[in-house]
């Protein structure tokens, strides 16, 4: 057993609530640790902190912040085996499957290295008579973060590395699922030199957000986890006058149309709607195949290779996916599975009765796939955020795009196809924030922005790219003259340039 508290002022504290979270360990289901869960004091003391930090690090010249940012990709590259083990220990992944969770994070934090050319300003010399005009991109100040479970390394590195990188300072609160990875990077950005106060964890439940969401010297607010959440972030955010971008769930269609390369399709399909065990908001979890006879013998090709899946404890390094992540997602996730042979689905291949020798404890559920599938069931509409794909069998390529055209979520999409004219038709036309062609997770590199359309995301600015320096800052806009030799007596109407 290990006790997980905040991170505060440059260094680990315990809490003060008295309250804390078991933290399970998903292959076994035993209680590994416990994590502090803030109250309103832990809160203030890493307000303080970032209040008394912040003025200085924003005053720290860009290159200087870039270079903790040089010393912090190295950290994590020298320790990526350990970062590694302290996902999978508590989330449940596969050692292989975390790195990639590190690495992804790793990519937009060599993204903010560029930060002294990302917040370069705009300059408009003589916009008029002896006038210039320039903007500037300043801090918001303090900056909030709250992460999902699903990577508790990518998505805490997505907020904190561009907002600290633009000057700001930043409070976490990362999923109570899995506390320990956050702790572990914040204790590295000290070592790569970040000044204290700047980065601060403060694990926590409802509590500790709605903290965070009303407290006043809070700017910005970055969320991802659950659509229900998000919007209610996002709302509560905004109404406290703060800014925010607030990413939710998502129901990922591939579209397989009759040429595509179907050995590729199964295989990406494999990857993407079972790796991580589904528990990935850009997983695949409806295959649209096109015609009959492609549906026939796709479903012909993902039987044995779902059969098949290795599934074990992140120990095993040769697991293809783990358990999921709680005993309670477990629970839903077989119910929902219930749900939809009640509905009249097809269960090709059903993982319900799963079990693991040595780990009959641990949250596994087995793949399962459905076919058949109607856009009417709850297994359609519903996130299912485990290791289930559904077969919604089409007619024709205008009936496959209307599917994810229709649907709630608009986070992720693809098509396979060998049809420039399609792939190009469908990725103009699909009314979902990333799309990929021949890609079956098309999560975008750091350099580019990631974020859904519909119930998948609330605000107008996406994670990393150009977008997270704008979300991060706010723009200043001086009109300076210098009027030396200039005579002007009092103008009482509006200045223009007329
Ligand atoms: P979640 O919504 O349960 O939790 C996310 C965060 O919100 C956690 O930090 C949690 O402590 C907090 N929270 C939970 N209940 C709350 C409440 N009632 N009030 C205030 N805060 C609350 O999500 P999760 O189960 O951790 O993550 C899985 C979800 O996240 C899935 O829906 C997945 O699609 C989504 N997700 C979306 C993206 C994206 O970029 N769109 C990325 C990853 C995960």
């Amino acid at each position: 057993m290990y006790e997980i508290g905040h991170f505060i002022g440059g260094k680990k504290v315990a809490g003060t609530s008295g309250r804390t979270a078991n933290v399970y360990n998903p292959a076994t289901g035993e209680v590994q640790a416990t994590v502090a869960l803030a109250n309103d004091a832990d809160l203030q003391a890493a307000i303080d902190s970032a209040l008394s930090a912040q003025p200085k690090w924003a005053a720290t010249n860009p290159q200087r912040r870039a270079r903790v940012f040089m010393k912090f990709v190295e950290l994590l590259n020298q320790n990526m085996d350990e970062l590694a083990v302290l996902i999978s220990r508590e989330h449940g992944k596969t050692v292989e499957d975390s790195k990639g969770d590190v690495i992804r994070g790793l990519e937009v934090c060599e993204f903010v290295i560029g930060i002294p050319h990302l917040m370069k300003s705009e300059f408009t010399e003589g916009a008029g008579p002896n006038i210039d005009m320039y903007s500037i991109r300043q801090p918001v100040g303090i900056g909030a973060g709250i992460t999902p479970f699903n990577f508790p390394g990518m998505i805490p590195m997505w907020m904190f590395a561009p907002a600290i990188a633009c000057g700001n300072a930043f409070i976490l609160k990362p999923s109570e699922r899995d506390p320990s990875l956050p702790i572990r990077l914040a204790e590295l950005m000290i070592e790569a030199g970040l000044p204290a106060g700047i980065l601060n964890v403060v694990n926590g439940d409802k509590g500790a957000v709605d903290g965070i969401l009303a407290h006043p010297d809070i700017a910005a607010v970055s969320f991802v986890g659950s659509t229900p959440i998000a919007r209610y972030v996002y709302g509560t955010a905004a109404a406290n006058g703060k800014r925010a971008q607030c990413f939710g769930g998502a129901k990922n269609h591939m579209i397989i149309m009759p040429d595509a390369d179907l050995d590729q399709a199964a295989n990406a399909l494999m990857g993407a709607g079972y790796g991580s065990a589904g528990e990935r908001c850009m997983a695949i979890s409806v295959a649209v195949p096109v015609g009959e006879e492609t549906a026939n013998r796709l479903i012909d090709k993902l039987t044995p290779m779902i059969e098949s899946l290795r599934i074990g404890p992140y120990t095993d390094d040769k697991a293809d996916m783990g358990p999921v992540v709680t005993k309670e997602a477990q629970a839903r996730i077989l119910s929902l599975i219930d749900k939809g042979v009640e509905e009249g689905a097809n269960l090709v291949v059903d993982g319900r009765g799963f079990k693991l020798q040595g780990y009959e404890d641990g949250y596994f559920v087995g793949g399962c796939l459905f076919d058949n599938v109607t856009p009417d069931m709850e297994i359609y509409k519903t996130e299912i955020f485990g290791p289930v794909l559904s077969v919604v069998r089409a007619k024709n390529y205008e009936e496959a795009l209307d599917l994810p055209m229709k649907h709630e979520y608009g986070n992720g999409v693809a098509i396979y196809t060998r049809d420039g004219d399609a792939a190009r038709d469908f990725a103009s036309r699909i009314n979902i924030g990333m799309v990929g062609v021949n890609v079956p997770i098309p999560v975008p590199l750091a350099y580019h922005s990631f974020g859904g359309w519909k119930s998948s995301s609330f605000g107008d600015l996406n994670q990393h790219g150009t977008d997270s320096i704008k979300f991060w800052t706010r723009t200043k806009t001086i009109t300076s003259r210098w009027p030396s030799g200039i005579k002007d007596g009092a103008e009482f109407v509006m200045p223009t340039m007329k």
